[in-house]
């Protein structure tokens, strides 16, 4: 099985968002952790995280895990709702024991790496045997082995401050499309697919406005979230990759990092994600990809 673990789902807020009264955060925080979303971050089988965020060291204990089979960490982009690389350095040797020989391979884009660098105890990448972690650059285009891993880089469309990244991660079989943070695809991510050219098992898409284009919340100022997509952009991209032969009626379409303002309570939205042939993320669902060995 290749086993997908959604540790976070919220947008960079989180939600309920601490100090936010609007009424869908006020409603999770009385529901307590079962409506509560964290930053988004994924586990992938028991050694792959994407995205080690603000809240990896939290979402560890309340999903009961043991990560010390990690060895790899896929950054998406250097947001701070992804990346923490003070403490990636807090949690690693000599701070915390790692047995000797035992290394983390940290894969990123340019901010990714130049920002870890800058972090005080983060040695440059290879720059020594005794280092516990070793900095791998990643630019779209980009098809690289990642342990078990072969993991191609798209172009994501989604800031202009960094060139941020979309993966598509295979294992034993099976392909995912990490689809976060990015707005709509354009021609650079379709281009980058389609040369790709395989089957996707999973696709994980941002959704941070969740429906919020139909249904704007009332009292919030009507603005479109550049760099991100609602669930309308969600079941575009679905109809567009069936239609190009890279997913088909097996492929499972999940959606992720809600913004707590379009109230992403896992009981509204649960429903309203399947009506429309799609599934939504929450803290903790775990998918299951039937492998071939
Ligand atoms: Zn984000
Ligand atoms: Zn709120
Ligand atoms: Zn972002």
């Amino acid at each position: 099985m290749t086993r997908v673990h959604f540790l976070g789902t919220s947008a960079a807020e989180g939600f309920p968002a601490p100090f936010c009264p609007c009424p869908p955060c006020s409603r999770a925080r009385a529901d307590g952790p079962r409506a509560a979303r964290s930053r988004q971050s994924l586990l992938i089988n028991d050694d792959l995280i994407v995205d080690f965020g603000p809240d990896s060291y939290g979402q560890q204990i309340w999903r009961g895990l043991n990560l010390l089979p990690v060895r790899y960490i896929l950054q998406t982009h250097a947001h701070r709702d992804h990346y923490c690389p003070d403490e990636i350095r807090n949690i690693l040797h000599p701070k915390a024991i790692m047995p000797s020989g035992r290394r983390l391979h940290l894969y990123g884009n340019a901010a990714v790496i130049e920002q870890a660098k800058a972090v005080d105890g983060i040695p440059a990448s290879e720059a020594g045997p005794d280092d516990r972690l070793l900095l791998h650059l990643l630019a779209p285009g980009d098809r690289t082995d990642i342990g078990p891993y072969r993991v191609t880089a798209l172009p994501a469309r989604h800031t202009r401050s960094e060139t941020a990244l979309l993966h598509i991660i295979e294992d034993r079989g099976n392909a995912i499309l990490v689809g976060y943070d990015s707005q709509l695809f354009d021609d650079a991510i379709w281009t980058g697919l389609e040369g790709w050219g395989g089957r996707l098992a999973l696709v994980i898409l941002d959704c941070t406005m969740v429906d919020g284009l139909d249904n704007w919340p009332e009292g919030l100022e009507r603005v479109v979230f550049g760099g991100h997509m609602s669930i309308d952009d969600n079941e575009a991209i679905r109809d567009s990759l069936l239609a190009r032969g890279l997913a088909d009626a097996e492929t499972r379409f999940v959606s992720t990092h809600f913004a707590h303002m379009f109230d992403p309570h896992p009981d509204r939205i649960g429903p309203l994600f399947a009506a429309r042939g799609l599934e939504a993320a929450w803290d903790g669902l775990v998918i299951e990809l039937p492998t071939e060995d």
